[in-house]
């Protein structure tokens, strides 16, 4: 049977430190602090970079990626997001993003537009497929307590 379409999920996490820069769908959010990584750390970009990976069968993050390569050393993710949308692109439209974020504060309603636009340059696609949601974890766990941000996405892919 051919495709008719696929779906992907992803996932991330980061550590937070006082003094360290946040950054979501590839802008920088004002925080007083952000994540700990071995890249810009953004767990909106990569949980959505593995959905994409994911959708297309194509691994995950960590392996094309791997942060025991000094190459990726605070490596931007929205660029890692386009080769991610390359890396698809051969077979694959992508359809829709849709993600979610995990993280106490700052309250990420005011950002959600600068995130939106960020991811939709990143992956070469109408801001209009791409949908960037918050939560707070009502002051519990680590993404309550402030240290730690989560993200989790999924993405739909359509057969060029
Ligand atoms: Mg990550």
């Amino acid at each position: 049977m051919a495709d008719v379409f696929r779906i992907g999920y992803g996932s991330d996490f980061h550590r937070l430190l006082p003094g360290r820069k946040l950054v979501l769908g590839g802008v920088e959010i004002p925080s007083d602090r952000g994540a700990v990584a071995h890249s810009d750390g953004d767990a909106l970009l990569h949980a959505i970079m593995d959905a994409l990976l994911g959708a297309a069968a194509l691994g995950d993050i960590g392996e094309h990626f791997p942060d025991t390569d000094p190459k990726y050393a605070g490596a931007s993710s929205a660029q890692m997001a386009r080769t991610v949308a390359e890396m698809v692109s051969g077979k694959w439209e992508i359809g829709n993003v849709d993600a979610v974020v995990f993280l106490e504060r700052p309250k990420l309603l005011a950002h959600r537009e600068r995130m939106r636009a960020g991811i939709a340059q990143a992956l070469g696609i109408d801001v209009g497929r791409v949908s960037v949601k918050a939560k707070t974890m009502e002051a519990t766990g680590p993404v309550g307590n402030r240290d730690a941000v989560a993200a989790e996405a999924v993405a739909a892919l359509f057969p060029k």
